[in-house]
């Protein structure tokens, strides 16, 4: 499988903010986000280099965390990913898998973090047609996202661009069942510390008055908009 980059650092998002994790990285994804803030492992993949499950594996044990987290690009995307989730678990890490929701998988995983893709996530039309139509024919399959949350422990982390967002979060939210509002995550979009400032104004009451979680990108806040943290 194609792995951009393996790395230690904190998980700064959602459940697990703060837990020391190891990120595995999955090059390749079919999507093509607008606020896509991992272009170099996405769409256009052309970077990293192709591992085996077992040499995955070995480096991860390197890095000594108690967890890790399958993210990618798209990890649901490959078959291989299940195989190395099997044997992650058998090592007794605790896994997380950060995916858009939209493909079924069989994985092992102790939370399952889904980040469904609202109609913010859509590329203008200079990606070109092509692009833009597969973008949006893939972005949100309700059936699979419901499925992921029956199937495992999950959350689910919606990126906010703006107030007119809200609504759209609502709707999809609708759509499903058995939703735990304690596992609704909303994040800014955001890449600086001042942006997530600015819209933490109207997100933050948003999703105390919802009995959602608001959900800053603390990696940004840690760390700057930057690769491998
Ligand atoms: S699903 Fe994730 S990796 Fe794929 S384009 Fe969107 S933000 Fe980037």
């Amino acid at each position: 499988m194609r792995i951009v980059e393996i790395f230690a650092s904190k998980q700064g998002e959602g459940l697990w903010t703060g837990e020391p994790s190891a990120f595995v990285r999955v090059g390749g994804c079919r999507l093509h986000c607008r606020y896509c803030d991992t272009p170099y492992a996405s769409w256009n993949c052309e970077e990293g280099e192709n591992l085996t499950a077992d040499q995955v594996v070995q480096r991860v044990i390197s890095l000594k965390q108690p967890h890790v987290v399958v993210t990618g690009g798209e990890p649901m995307l490959f078959r291989e990913t299940t195989e190395l989730t099997q044997k992650l678990e058998r090592l007794g890490l605790i896994i997380t898998i950060e995916t858009s929701g939209t493909i079924d998988l069989p994985v092992r995983s102790h939370l399952t973090s889904i980040s469904p893709k609202l109609s913010n996530s859509t590329p203008d039309i200079s990606v070109g047609e092509k692009i833009l139509c597969r973008h949006e024919q893939n972005r949100q399959r309700i059936s699979i996202t419901q499925k992921l949350i029956d199937s495992y422990s999950y959350q689910l982390k919606f990126v906010a661009d703006a107030e007119n967002d809200l609504p759209e979060i609502e709707f999809f939210l609708q759509q499903l069942s058995h939703v735990n509002k304690n596992r609704v995550f909303l994040m800014p979009q955001a890449i600086t510390a001042e942006e997530i400032s600015a819209k933490e104004k109207w997100l933050r009451p948003y999703a105390e008055e919802k009995k959602y979680v608001y959900c800053p990108r603390m990696q940004i806040l840690w760390y700057g908009n930057r690769r491998g943290t």
